[in-house]
């Protein structure tokens, strides 16, 4: 039996629409549109490639609403974080429309004889993108905002819970007049995507996703000589110092754990406070995740609903679970899901033990883990006791205390007296089994190019 994907809306469980996957002769002819547009698009103008982009955020804009329910309809987000995410990837495709020439400029090199060499960075070609489900737009944009800007065409394989969100990209970049072949949604698996790697007209591939996904294709890429991207998980850190605004501190954190419902990679997961300030952070901190309201993703009072898929809901329990069985204690939650339900009660855990999941897996979901710590050592210790380095927030009214401390914290990104969030004027990655490279600012547009050296003798 061919299999199928499929577009389930995860509050209903109701299938709305099936799909085949492409056939080999089909993912063949869209890779040869790719090769084809690449030679014309790589030429194009910087003011037509800004022009094309800018159009592309207004498209997204003009019709906000229709990209926003397809998001919640197909993964659960809540309306208004939907409409956000939209605004979002506006916001990125006016970034790269403005800066991305800047960029981009050629640098002259000045060498020690007297000789001058400059650096001009070129487009390589097709470029796959392997995408989530969790941020199902703004992933895609992030990607592809800087890399269609420097020239190169892009391939998405999204993820198979998202058909509609992913067809619905293609047709932005469509409706912006991108020329036909140089943004294509393809309707693949896993194993389909790990071939295309193969294909020697594919030249690179970025990724975010799990672990393990990030594995697959970071492995099928290396066997191939090509350079991967990889954006995967995090279990970053929340730490809460004595001398922090506590109150503030408290409520955000509540914001950091659960916006998405808790189903992003850079959402604080640990939360890691000082003993003298623990009993008042921790109870403004279940006051505010109590106080959320739960309700239809489509209503737009509601701020959460429910996850992306059941699957996703059971698993996210079993680590809860275990974690209990193990000695974690429940402050807030700690309910199992109805069987087939992607609902979920938001948790809190406290009293963690090293050896349970909650210690030292990436819980993907609304539960919060709540640690005391003596002193700042040891919240700097427990900070770095991860195999993730993605992303940490960190409390203290001392500023500049707090900026040296920044620096001991393993992690692609540190956010002091603020909740991390993804900005496009600000590098985004990981270290350690986050993943590597980066996305966003220039750094993000320099990944997907052949910065070549021309010596001028
Ligand atoms: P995956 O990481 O499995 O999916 C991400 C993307 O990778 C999808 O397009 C998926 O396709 C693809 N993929 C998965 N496995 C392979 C493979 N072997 N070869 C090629 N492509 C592959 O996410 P899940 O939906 O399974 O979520 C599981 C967990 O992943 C979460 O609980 C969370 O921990 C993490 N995750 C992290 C995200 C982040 O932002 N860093 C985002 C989403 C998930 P397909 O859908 O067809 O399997």
């Amino acid at each position: 039996k061919m299999k199928k994907i499929q577009s389930i809306n995860p509050y209903s469980g109701e299938l709305i629409q099936e799909y085949n996957l492409l056939t080999q002769e089909e993912i063949d002819q869209s890779i040869d549109r790719s090769q084809i547009a690449f030679q014309a698009w790589k030429n194009e103008s910087f003011t037509r490639k800004s022009n094309l982009l800018k159009r592309a955020g207004e498209e997204l804009r003009r019709s906000k609403s229709y990209y926003a329910e397809l998001i919640t309809l197909e993964m659960g987000k809540v309306i208004s974080e939907s409409l956000a995410e939209i605004e979002k990837c506006a916001w990125v495709c006016d970034f790269y429309a403005e800066k991305g020439a800047e960029f981009l400029q050629p640098e002259t090199i000045l060498l020690a004889d007297g000789h001058r060499a400059k650096v001009i960075n070129q487009a390589l070609g097709p470029i796959l993108a392997v995408m989530p489900w969790n941020f199902p737009f703004w992933q895609v944009f992030r990607f592809a905002a800087p890399t269609l800007f420097a020239g190169n065409t892009a391939l998405l394989k999204h993820a198979s819970n998202v058909p509609q969100c992913a067809m619905a990209i293609e047709e932005v970049f469509k409706k912006a007049g991108f020329p036909s072949g140089v943004f294509q949604t393809l309707l693949i698996d896993s194993t389909q995507t790990l071939t295309l790697l193969e294909n020697p007209a594919v030249m690179a591939v970025s990724l975010t996703g799990s672990e393990k996904a990030g594995a697959a294709v970071a492995s099928a890429a290396g066997k191939n000589i090509k350079k991967s991207l990889l954006e995967l998980g995090g279990s970053d850190p929340f730490i809460v110092l004595k001398d922090a605004d506590i109150p503030l501190a408290a409520k955000t954190a509540a914001k950091a754990r659960m916006i998405n419902f808790g189903q992003s990679c850079i959402a604080a997961k640990r939360f890691i406070i000082e003993s003298p300030v623990y009993d008042l952070f921790i109870s403004i901190f279940i006051e505010e995740i109590s106080s959320l309201n739960q309700g239809d993703p489509k209503d737009p009072q509601s701020q959460y609903s429910c996850m992306a898929r059941p699957d996703l809901a059971e698993e996210l329990f079993q680590q809860v679970q275990k974690s209990i069985d193990l000695g974690a204690k429940v402050v807030l939650g700690g309910i199992a899901p109805e069987k087939g339900s992607a609902r979920f009660a938001p948790t809190i855990l406290t009293d963690i033990p090293v050896n349970a999941p909650a210690y030292s897996e990436e819980l993907f979901g609304p539960v919060a883990c709540v640690f005391k710590v003596e002193d700042e050592e040891e919240a700097i210790k427990l900070a770095n006791s991860t195999e993730f380095g993605l992303a940490a927030s960190l409390w203290s009214k001392n500023q500049s205390h707090a900026e040296e401390l920044a620096e001991k914290i393993e992690s692609g990104a540190v956010f002091i007296n603020a909740m991390v969030a993804s900005n496009p004027f600000l590098p985004f990655g990981g270290i350690k089994k986050s993943g590597f490279g980066r996305e966003l600012s220039r750094q993000g547009i320099l990944e997907f190019v052949n910065t070549k050296t021309v010596y001028l003798g």
